[in-house]
């Protein structure tokens, strides 16, 4: 497949560029752009500019203010809610992170929910920050439905990523982040474009019946990974990113948005936690750190988190290869 190299800079003035030609003001569009840009720079390709066209289509159709100007209010002591006002998600993180980072120092703990925003990225871009301030992090998300609950026949899940990270000082912090739908749609396309049969547990056809066929699978919906487990953490997140943080679940969601290609309005769930203040002292890094060698003492095991790490030095000495499919879409825009 074609590509081009690019740097990691070039696709960060690449996405801002895109963005503020389209109507983002610079602290909007440098925000998205800056968690493009993270995602190329770590390999995770499905969440860089292959998503630049989705972002553009939000404020084309007027569905995201690409100059919004979240505000931040502090609900309680620990509590540190961010209103959007239609922004995107990363703009609202952005303005509500050094109020989150500085509540958790006082505190111990402290949330932010996120209402009035459009997410679309990855999460662990999120959490990066936040764990290099020296805090544990956790955040979670919903999106429109996608996937069903444990026994039932019709998509009410979103595909509802939850992702932890855990500080590590003078490391790169270890961030899982995962979705809890057992696969994501686009994997179940590869396979039909490429004839594959599934594995069982993967989706469910149009009537609701399990089925290995990946074409049934996109008429219908998909399952969460490990059956009832992970439908239960799937409605955790349906409940923390709506209910909780007052904002939509992913079928209200979905029921209001304009199917223009971007991501629906919703809520994000955030939590930073200070080990130092939990623990009453310093122990907690040591402690850690022997356990993650722990793991790595096993032939076979990494931490969630190194795969990125790794594409990172590499990208940042090698510059990144970008599908020229996704840089002929961006610049037909
Ligand atoms: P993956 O299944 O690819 O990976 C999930 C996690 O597992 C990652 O942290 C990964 O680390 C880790 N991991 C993978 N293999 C191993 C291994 N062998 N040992 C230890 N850890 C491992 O991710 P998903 O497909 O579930 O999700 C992809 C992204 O999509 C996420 O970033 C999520 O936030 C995003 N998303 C966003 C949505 C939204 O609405 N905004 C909706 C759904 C998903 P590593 O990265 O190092 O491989």
């Amino acid at each position: 497949m074609s590509h081009q190299t690019m740097s990691v800079e070039a696709i960060r003035s690449l996405a801002e560029g895109t963005l503020m030609k389209f109507g983002a003001d610079e602290t909007n569009a440098k925000a998205v752009a800056d968690v493009v840009t993270m995602a190329e720079r770590d390999g995770c390709v499905s969440h860089g500019l292959f998503r630049l066209p989705g972002y553009v289509a939000t404020l084309k159709s007027g569905k995201v203010n690409g100059k919004a100007k979240p505000t931040v209010t502090k609900l309680a002591g620990a509590v540190v809610q961010v209103n959007g006002h239609n922004s995107f998600a990363p703009t609202a993180l952005e303005a509500g992170r050094p109020a989150l980072i500085e509540a958790a120092k006082t505190c111990g703990i402290a949330v932010m929910p996120l209402i009035g925003v459009h997410h679309f990225a990855a999460l662990w871009t999120e959490l990066e920050p936040i764990c290099e301030a020296g805090l544990a992090a956790f955040a979670c998300t919903s999106y429109k439905p996608s996937v069903i609950p444990a026994g039932g026949k019709k998509a009410l899940f979103g595909t509802n990523p939850i992702a932890f990270g855990w500080p590590r000082p003078g490391k790169s912090p270890m961030i899982f982040d995962m979705a809890t739908a057992v696969m994501a749609r686009g994997e179940v396309g590869l396979a039909a474009r490429d004839g594959h049969t599934l594995p069982e547990g993967v989706g469910v056809d149009a009537d609701g019946n399990p089925t290995t066929d990946p074409n049934e699978i996109l008429k219908g919906a998909l399952m969460t990974f490990g059956g009832y487990k992970g439908s239960s953490l799937s409605m955790m997140v349906e409940l923390l990113a709506g209910a909780m943080v007052g904002e939509s679940f992913s079928f209200e969601a979905a029921a209001r948005d304009n199917n223009d290609g971007g991501p629906p309005q919703g809520g994000e769930f955030l939590m930073a936690i200070d080990p130092t203040l939990v623990r009453g002292n310093d122990g907690w890094n040591d402690h850690a750190e022997g356990f993650f060698d722990k793991i790595y003492e096993q032939d076979g095991t990494r931490l969630p988190g190194d795969r990125r790490i790794s594409n990172r030095a590499k990208h940042d000495k090698e510059g990144v290869e970008v599908s020229q499919i996704i840089l002929d879409k961006i610049s037909a825009l």
